[in-house]
């Protein structure tokens, strides 16, 4: 019984992530997984394998979880399980689960041929692929630097996947993780599983080593297992903010150590390969921009290029919303506030707020917005609510019931298909949405 109903929610949760995701992450993530179980809040999803566990539990955690509790009503904790019926990627007998671990830390869309190439980047990135063809030595150390944002832990997952699908037995962690590794061997007595797991492997990976610089416990630490892998000239390749000299603090000789190979420095990309970029993200999504559009995007931000990313998302999204075309000038339009604003830090907006703008915008009251009244323009502003809590906040069709007085999600649904319908139509909705957006955005 519980199977079953588990079974049965899961099909309609999986009907609503459809429609909430692109159709890219749900063929990816989501289709091959099932409900197993349901009980006092706890749901049970099952998928084919820890590469999906991991990346679901990290990526879409929420966004599953706030579709379940709109389909059942109460707050729900999601588990991802693996079922078992799909082929172990390891191969029967396979290595030991520690690989298959370490697979699921590479991002997919990380990959050597998503990295776009130009002056700034072109030496880390042939360093990255000589280093995957003779590991051990090319380059060994490969020290990949640059500011945050320019491509370093994309290299770095990029030389991972490449090394896997050679067989080598990956390490990878952060400088971070493996400083708290580190202190937990030596507080749990476990320095020999330590050097097990980091001296024997055909490649150590470490992101963002600068962050151990200071720690002259985990110096050392890392200078004896660098000097092994070295020696059995196994490959290491890390990734800093800053050049090896520059980390202050970072003790002599393992400055030294991190100089014997190659230092390839990544610079802040030209606007040509900006736009480069751009097209690669812009395809990956299955957008399609006009060139003029991308190229204001591209003169916007110079210096990191997940803000750039970041940038192209809000113009995709608002170009979404409006039913329109990608120009320079909506471009411009969805970019202006963030100018004088702080770029991540924008205010929640809560499905409430959101009712109580488009009601305001209406001039009705929000209590009439969600009350029963059906003249003309009480239903219109309903229908916006719900198109925008649908487009741009997402919201479950369940969810967007409640939040508008208790509607199905059939109503729901027919509102967005009306509202989406008549923005094409009607020059006045538009401005009428387009303000309500911006209005939205800026507060
Ligand atoms: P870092 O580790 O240097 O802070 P990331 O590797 O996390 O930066 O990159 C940030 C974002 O920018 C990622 O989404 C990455 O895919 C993208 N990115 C950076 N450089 C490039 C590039 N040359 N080509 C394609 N995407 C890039
Ligand atoms: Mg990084």
């Amino acid at each position: 019984m519980e199977a079953e109903s588990a079974r049965q929610i899961w099909e309609t949760a999986l009907g609503e992530l459809e429609i909430q995701v692109s159709k890219h992450n749900f063929q990816t993530w989501l289709k091959k997984t099932s409900g197993i179980h349901y009980q006092d809040g706890q749901f049970t999803v099952g998928v084919p394998n820890t590469f999906i566990a991991e990346y679901l539990d990290r990526n879409q955690r929420s966004l599953i979880e706030k579709t379940l509790m709109g389909i059942s009503g109460r707050s729900v904790r999601v588990l991802f399980q693996v079922d078992g019926a799909g082929p172990d990627p390891a191969g029967p007998g396979g290595p030991e689960p520690r690989l298959k671990i370490n697979t699921a830390l590479f991002n997919a869309n990380y990959t050597l041929d998503s990295f776009v190439t130009g002056s700034s980047n072109r030496l880390a990135y042939s360093a990255a692929l000589s280093v995957v063809e003779n590991p051990g030595q090319a380059y060994n150390p490969l020290f990949i630097c640059g500011g945050a944002g320019l491509g370093k832990t994309h290299l770095l997952h990029a030389i991972g996947h490449l090394a896997l699908a050679k067989h080598l037995e990956v390490h990878y962690v952060s400088g971070e993780q493996f400083t708290n590794d580190f202190v937990l061997a030596l507080k749990e007595r476990q320095t020999e599983g330590f050097r097990h797991k980091y001296r024997n492997v055909d490649m150590l990976m470490i992101d963002d080593i600068h962050f151990i610089s200071g720690k002259a416990q985990t110096e050392e630490c890392l200078f004896h297992t660098f000097n092994e892998l070295h020696n059995k000239n196994r490959q290491i390749v890390v990734t800093s903010d800053r050049p090896p000299k520059s980390i202050s603090r970072l003790a002599e000789r393992l400055r030294s150590r991190f100089e014997w190979g190659l230092v390839a420095d990544i610079q802040p990309p030209d606007f040509a390969t900006r736009l480069a970029i751009l097209q690669t993200k812009a395809r990956q999504r299955g957008e399609d921009i006009a060139a003029d559009a991308l190229e204001f995007i591209a003169q916007q931000i110079q210096q990191n290029v997940r803000e750039l990313e970041g940038n192209l998302n809000r113009v995709i999204a608002y170009a979404r919303i409006l039913r329109a075309q990608a120009t320079p000038a909506l471009a411009a339009k969805a970019l202006e506030n963030l100018a004088d604003k702080a770029p991540h830090h924008g205010t929640t907006i809560t499905p409430a707020l959101l009712v109580d703008t488009v009601a305001r915008s209406f001039e009705i009251s929000p209590t009439d917005l969600r009350g029963p009244k059906r003249d003309k323009e009480t239903a219109l502003a309903r229908q916006v609510a719900i198109y925008l809590m649908y487009e741009a906040l997402s919201c479950s069709l369940s969810q967007i019931g409640k939040e508008v007085g208790g509607r199905n999600p059939s109503t729901v649904r027919h509102a967005c298909e009306k509202i989406a319908a008549e923005l094409n139509a009607s020059p006045y909705l538009k401005r009428k949405v387009s303000d309500i957006q911006e209005h939205i955005l800026s507060s």
